[in-house]
């Protein structure tokens, strides 16, 4: 039986990423308020926040900082643009702030309001760069099975899932997929860590070859995959898969909406995974998901071939009209500063080895076929059969039930791929938080474990 607020809502909303049918019948979980890592429904049931929302929450809930600096900026001036050559101090100072802390050299960041807004941009400019430097035949852009870079035509056809593909007529012409670096899934027998490295970048190789280079304009990754299922990369992966990219002069965008700022306990995944990319994505952690924003940082070689097409053109025809909102840049802003004078990445990589011990522990439970992850990032994937792998029958929607059980444990997981269930706390979380939730997580698991048998 629904209650009035829940009967109100799916008469009217249409909720992303749901079950429209089935949602219908449970109504929605409707939360109200958070502190920390904590929220509460409109009951008064409190939940430990274990996705951070959508892997974004870094500083948890409730910052009075954060709340504090959108309201002055939306006092002093709620929105100014910046196209046609205005500006406002927010969105320079962040834009300076990015720069000095970015794990590549970058020349300028363009802002957004996502991180799909983000990945569609990047592949615009990929391809306006490649028009500018006269190689218009260079335009496909590659990424990876399981890949997630959003939702916009362009990032959905990047992401490299079946379901926001299927009767979205996606994805669209030029982009290709490579192999997903899942070792647990995809190793051959007897297949090292370091061969399977190696041999996907023999499969991106030949795929560039196939393609024919000429015609190969970037290569996309997120260091770590989230939406995918946490997907961690064999250590050698990106070297080798970086050797691959500079033979064929193949442009390499990082995507660091989920592990820029901290996730991995470096400032950027890149610095954590190897990565050295030419361009960078990032949304959710820079404001803490207290606005809407993102943006992509470009290098110089971009920016010059912007510069070109600008005085051939008249203008640099892209933009939205809330790219550097003012009040979003300045929550931004004030999220950099906290992270630097709390010393917030420092903190998480001092939690990562009781995170990591609590992770690896969980391949001890029978449901349990892989426990994997980096940094305060996890992905637990469920199977019938540990010692074959063997899958449950996806109709079962094991892992969707232990989603469902944590939640009545008072803990919020996703079930993002598969049979996998994804933790991704704030940042902020405390030693006996991080115990907490995977306690109830276990809790929920053994729950799962008498509701299968
Ligand atoms: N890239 C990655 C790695 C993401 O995880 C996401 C969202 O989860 C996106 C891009 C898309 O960001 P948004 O939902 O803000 O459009």
């Amino acid at each position: 039986m629904l209650t009035n607020l829940q009967a109100r809502d799916v008469e009217t909303l249409i909720h992303p990423y749901t079950n429209l049918v089935a949602v219908r019948e449970t109504g929605p979980l409707i939360l109200e308020r958070g502190k920390g890592v904590w929220v509460t429904d409109v009951d008064g049931k409190p939940y430990l926040e274990g996705m951070a929302g959508l892997w974004c929450t870094a500083l948890g809930y409730g910052n009075e900082e954060l709340v504090e600096a959108a309201a002055e900026q939306m006092r002093k001036l709620p929105f100014t643009h910046i196209f046609g050559g205005k500006s406002h101090d927010p969105a320079i100072e962040l834009a300076e702030k990015l720069k000095e802390m970015a794990p590549v050299p970058i020349s300028k960041v363009f802002f957004t309001c996502s991180g799909s807004e983000a990945n569609d941009t990047q592949m615009k400019l990929v391809w306006y760069m490649n028009n500018a430097l006269g190689r218009p035949k260079k335009k496909k852009i590659i990424s990876r099975m399981r890949a997630y870079h959003g939702v916009t035509i362009a990032s959905a056809s990047l992401t490299g899932l079946a379901g926001n593909h299927n009767d979205f007529d996606l994805p669209i012409a030029g982009v290709r997929h490579t192999t997903c670096p899942h070792h647990y899934r995809l190793a051959e027998a007897g297949e090292s860590e370091e061969d399977f490295a190696t041999r996907l970048a023999a499969d991106l190789e030949a795929l560039i070859l196939a393609e024919g280079p000429e015609t190969v304009a970037a290569f996309i990754a997120e260091p770590v995959m989230g939406a995918g299922g946490v997907i961690v990369p064999p250590k050698t992966y990106y070297p080798k898969i970086q050797a691959v990219l500079e033979k064929y002069d193949v442009f390499f965008i990082a995507d660091e909406v989920i592990c820029g700022f901290g996730r991995l306990g470096t400032t950027f995944g890149s610095e954590a995974m190897e990565m050295k990319p030419d361009s960078i994505s990032i949304a959710k952690a820079l404001s803490s998901a207290y606005q809407p924003i993102g943006a992509v940082m470009i290098p110089e070689i971009m920016y010059e071939a912007l510069l070109t097409e600008s005085a051939k053109l008249g203008s640099f025809g892209h933009g939205y009209t809330y790219s550097g909102h003012p009040v979003a840049a300045a929550v931004a802003v004030k999220t950099l500063e906290i992270y630097e004078r709390e010393s917030i990445f420092e903190r998480v990589r001092a939690k990562i080895p009781q995170f990591a011990a609590r992770r690896a522990a969980l391949e001890d439970h029978p449901l349990v076929g892989e426990a994997r992850g980096a940094g305060l990032v996890a992905g637990i994937e469920l199977v019938a059969d540990k010692k074959t792998k063997h899958q449950f029958d996806p109709k079962l929607g094991v892992a969707a039930k232990t989603v469902a059980f944590c939640q009545q444990e008072g803990l919020i997981l996703r079930n993002v791929f598969g049979d996998a269930v994804t933790i991704c706390p704030p940042l902020v979380i405390s030693p006996a938080e991080i115990d907490e939730l995977f306690d109830r997580l276990t809790r929920a698991l053994d729950r799962t474990l008498d509701w299968a048998v």
